[in-house]
């Protein structure tokens, strides 16, 4: 190793810890910059959250399953790796997604973009909301718009604009999903700005999100598709970072305990006891990880004030002889208010065609969202019969599986909380005055969305290549 070359430490070999890795590198060898780069990871296997499973001709993700191709640095990443040809569409007779209202599926109205209803016709003739819960949304058409910039709750938001039934019925089961949360506890800042930007600049959602609306991107190899994935699963992305960088130093079973600073440099304490040395120090472990890393230099509130919600994700494989009905759709999703044990279900063999044999059915079923984690916890067995149980009551489905594969990922959804992205910029508007060369990054700041983590992993790692030391 070149002594002079720029000590680049990576803490987290997560898809953000990996990506950074790629982009510092790539960036450096474009400016002419001399770098050695190391990437800890405290568990046996680089991915954090994406793993994927083969099993009896199946691909099981057993964390993340897909992304959305709108957000193009997934892409973009995947053609720098070359691997852009494995991406596949999802299956487009699965267009549709159902929700639960009073233990029936009912399909979810054309034109929600997001939630929110873009198309009239099809919402006023929805199942899911009632006479009086349609009229109250139409009113978003006259309510007067804030002009206030300010940070509220999601669910706050949709309420004021389109009322509580459409909160509860169709945009919470729809858009907490993705978060495991409580909507009154999101912030919409960090979540969905464009919600509050389309309602200063029409004056109500529904009209902005109709003038929004344009056909979903797409890009080549793939047909016009909303979300991709890789045909062997999400995990081919992880393998082909970690072989593209061979030269960067990448070491699994290694924990990082404490940072200290001297002189401009860093001392970067290992579990083991052994410490290295660096110049630069990216954090991409989660929140409550980052907020004890980075309390020796600045106020972590900001960090301590993210919560992170456990869920569960329960793959089932069945016999397709062995199920009736047809599986028309991508899956359904579960409003609070149902009670029920699962949270959303995902026909993972429609949706996904390449992730099954055909003569066979998968179902992900997610149990745990916020304020409603205990059965996450549940052992295997009782945990696969409250999901059976759900998919008895709510598909008729009475089947033995073939197979149940059950993922507990514990405190893994972050939560964003009113104020969010304010908090986050005093954060690093202190890191960078009080410990230049230190950053932090992840899920846990500027989007959960893979897509969104490799775009904040890009961004650093081009303001770090400015980095004078
Ligand atoms: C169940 C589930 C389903 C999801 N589905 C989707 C989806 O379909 N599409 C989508 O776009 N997003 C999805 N997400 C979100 C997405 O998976 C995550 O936001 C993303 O993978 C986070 O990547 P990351 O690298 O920031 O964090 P992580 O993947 O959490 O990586 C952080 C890494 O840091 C390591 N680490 C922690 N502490 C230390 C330490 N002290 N020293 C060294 N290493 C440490 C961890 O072991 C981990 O490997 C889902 C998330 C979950 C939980």
């Amino acid at each position: 190793m070149n002594d002079s070359a720029r000590k680049i430490v990576i803490v987290g070999g997560g898809l953000t810890g990996l990506s950074t890795a790629f982009y510092v590198r790539k960036f450096y060898r474009e400016q002419g910059i001399s770098a050695h780069i190391t990437v800890l990871e405290k568990s046996r296997t680089m991915g954090g959250k994406i793993e994927t499973l083969h099993r009896d001709g199946f691909v099981i993700e057993k964390g993340p399953d897909s992304f959305l191709a709108r957000k193009t640095a997934m892409i973009e990443l995947a053609q720098e790796l070359e691997i852009e040809h494995e991406l596949v569409s999802t299956n487009p007779n699965a267009k549709k997604t159902y929700i639960v209202k009073q233990g029936k599926l009912h399909p979810m109205p054309s034109g929600l973009v997001l939630g929110i209803p873009t198309e009239i016709g099809p919402f006023l003739k929805s199942g899911l909301i009632s006479w009086r819960g349609k009229m109250r949304a139409m009113l978003d058409l006259v309510i007067p718009a804030r002009k206030n910039k300010a940070d509220e709750s999601l669910g706050h938001f949709i309420e004021r604009r389109l009322g509580s039934e459409v909160l509860q019925n169709v945009t919470e089961p729809l858009l907490a999903g993705i978060y495991a949360g409580n909507t009154y506890k999101l912030s919409l800042n960090s979540t969905f700005p464009q919600f509050g930007e389309v309602e200063r600049a029409h004056g109500s959602v529904m009209r902005g999100m109709m003038s929004g609306k344009k056909p979903v991107e797409t890009h080549s190899g793939t047909k016009r598709s909303a979300f991709l994935t890789f045909r062997q699963g999400l995990q081919s992305l992880i393998h082909a970072l970690v072989h593209e960088m061979q030269d960067v130093q990448q070491m699994l079973d290694t924990e990082v305990t404490a940072i200290d600073q001297n002189e401009g440099r860093y001392t970067v304490r290992l579990g083991n006891g052994d410490v290295m040395e660096a110049d630069q120090v990216v954090v991409t472990a989660p929140a409550f990880v980052a907020a004890d890393l980075l309390r020796p230099f600045v106020n972590v509130d900001a960090l301590d004030a993210v919560n992170y919600v456990s869920v569960a994700n329960v793959v089932i494989a069945f016999k397709r002889k062995d199920l009736e009905g047809i599986f028309d759709a991508s899956g359904f999703l579960v409003p609070r208010k149902e009670g029920r044990n699962i949270t959303a279900c995902t026909w993972t063999s429609t949706k996904w065609l390449h992730t099954s044999p055909e003569d066979h059915v998968l179902l992900r079923c997610y149990v745990g969202r916020s304020g409603d984690e205990q059965n996450v916890q549940l052992p295997d067995d009782a945990l696969t019969q409250l999901v059976l149980k759900d998919l008895r009551e709510l598909m008729g489905i009475t089947a033995t599986p073939l197979f149940t594969e059950i993922t507990r990922l514990f405190k893994s959804m972050p939560q964003y909380p009113v104020g969010h992205l304010e908090h986050i910029a005093s954060l690093r508007q202190q890191l960078q005055t009080q410990a230049p060369g230190l950053y932090v990054t992840g899920a846990a700041f500027e989007g959960v969305g893979l897509p969104d983590c490799i775009k904040q992993a890009k961004e650093l790692a081009m303001d770090m290549a400015d980095f004078t030391g």
